[in-house]
């Protein structure tokens, strides 16, 4: 084995995937992870769905089997933080002052959530969800509580707020943009998602921001709002967005603008130094139109960037080449998005949106580059495949149900 060890410091997604890609690859340098959790690596999206819902056992949680990392040879460090890298010495410093020396260092620091800065959101009873320990507070804090205001309607909020809802909690939304999920969706799906979550008794505020969380003897008991309203509760759930861990490359002096740069093999601006996952803002293939780089918050970017990082570190370098795609469970309707949406592009539905089973094909210069579907994974699969190979389509035929897609 070569003595220059690949350190990783993140032991989420990317960086698993980044170990387990390089064995596969056959690389045979040491490996090192870091995790500065006190769990090994597990599966986040059941943290804001079935964790809180009781469907979820703790035991399914894991991303890899017991004795995965022992018989790929691959230290896994746990509860350990690095809080220095020095890029000339290839060193990193952890926080209880040992220094590891590497030979290529992973950065797979994923990112945390961003503070709601007003006053009382340190109260009790107000809590952030992105971790497993995040996840069993929250569940913990639902079997005492009967009102809970989720603040964000984004992905953690909206799964939140159903998971919330499904316990029998009443459940309030603020979201600070005039629709929800602003950023991911065009107006039509969130018009869809806000009339489908009001039908299930989630109350929306939509529009307004929070002034203040409030309460006697220390626990949160009202959201105070921009406009005066006070919302009655007695939990929070945060769900307002997260920022990239990059406090770490930065100090070192590696190129950050929203997260650590890359190129398409996850390589960075410094030598040996590789970036994965959530904190990677990297250079992708997009669709025509599309943005050149992305900082993307999901498990297939992780995974797919690992995979490309991997194969550079092989020795086979292989960007990856694939369209996006992500999903979220909200009360019964499972919605499943690939590709990038855009302003412009031609919205054409298939199936009708009172059943909640559709899909919305998103057409620019002819060809689908992104479609969202809900309650048709038969149509998600195909969708992955005509954006990929950016098959052209007559919108007559996309919106009728008669036609067969798969003769496309
Ligand atoms: P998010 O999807 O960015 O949504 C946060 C929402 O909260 C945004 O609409 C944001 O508006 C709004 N917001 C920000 N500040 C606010 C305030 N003070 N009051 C009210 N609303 C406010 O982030 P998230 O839902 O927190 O999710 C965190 C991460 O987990 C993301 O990376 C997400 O993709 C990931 N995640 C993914 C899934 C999934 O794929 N199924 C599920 C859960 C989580 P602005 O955009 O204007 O800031």
């Amino acid at each position: 084995m070569n003595a220059s060890p690949l350190v990783i410091v993140g032991a989420s997604y990317a960086g698993t995937q980044l170990a387990a890609s390089a064995r596969e690859l056959g690389f045979d340098a040491p490996i090192v992870m870091l995790g500065d959790e006190r769990h090994a690596p597990y599966q986040r999206p059941p943290l804001s769905k079935g964790v809180l819902t009781g469907k979820t056992t703790l035991d399914s949680l894991p991303l890899r089997g017991a004795d995965f990392f022992d018989v790929q040879g691959i230290d896994l460090r746990l509860g350990h933080r690095a809080t220095a890298l020095n890029t000339g010495a290839q060193t990193l410093t952890l926080d209880d002052g040992s220094i590891l020396k590497y030979g290529t260092l992973a950065l797979a620091t994923g990112a945390r959530c961003r503070p709601l800065p007003v006053t009382g959101s340190d109260l009790e009873g107000v809590f952030n969800l992105r971790t497993l320990d995040d996840a069993l507070r929250v569940s913990d804090a639902l079997s005492k509580a009967t009102r809970a205001c989720v603040i964000g309607g984004g992905f953690i909020g909206l799964e939140v707020a159903s998971a919330l809802a499904a316990r029998g909690a009443s459940v309030t939304v603020v979201e600070s943009q005039p629709r929800l999920l602003a950023r991911s969706f065009p107006p039509l799906m969130s018009e869809y998602l806000a009339n489908a979550h009001r039908q299930r008794n989630v109350e929306l505020v939509l529009g307004r921001g929070v002034r203040a969380l409030s309460g006697a003897s220390g626990r949160v008991e009202h959201v105070e709002l921009d406009d005066g309203r006070r919302i009655d509760c007695d939990m929070v759930v945060l769900g307002i967005g997260v920022q990239p861990n990059v406090e770490l490359a930065q100090q070192a002096g590696v190129a950050c603008d929203n997260g650590i740069l890359t190129d398409a093999l996850g390589r960075t601006s410094a030598p040996n130094v590789i970036a994965v996952g959530d904190v990677a803002n990297t250079e992708a293939p997009t669709t025509p139109g599309g943005p050149a780089r992305m900082r993307l918050e999901s498990i297939q970017a992780a995974n797919d960037g690992a995979r490309a990082a991997a194969s550079a570190l092989a020795g086979k370098p292989q960007p990856f080449e694939g369209v996006p795609w992500f999903w979220s469970d909200q009360h019964n309707l499972k919605l499943q998005m690939a590709g990038l949406a855009m302003p412009g592009d031609e919205v054409i539905a298939r199936g009708d949106m009172q059943t909640d089973r559709f899909s919305l094909f998103y057409l620019r210069e002819g060809a689908v580059v992104a479609a969202h579907s809900v309650n048709r994974p038969a149509e998600h699969m195909l969708s992955r495949k005509l954006i990929a190979r950016r098959v052209r389509i007559d919108p007559q035929q996309l919106s009728d149900e008669s036609f067969d897609l798969k003769t496309l």
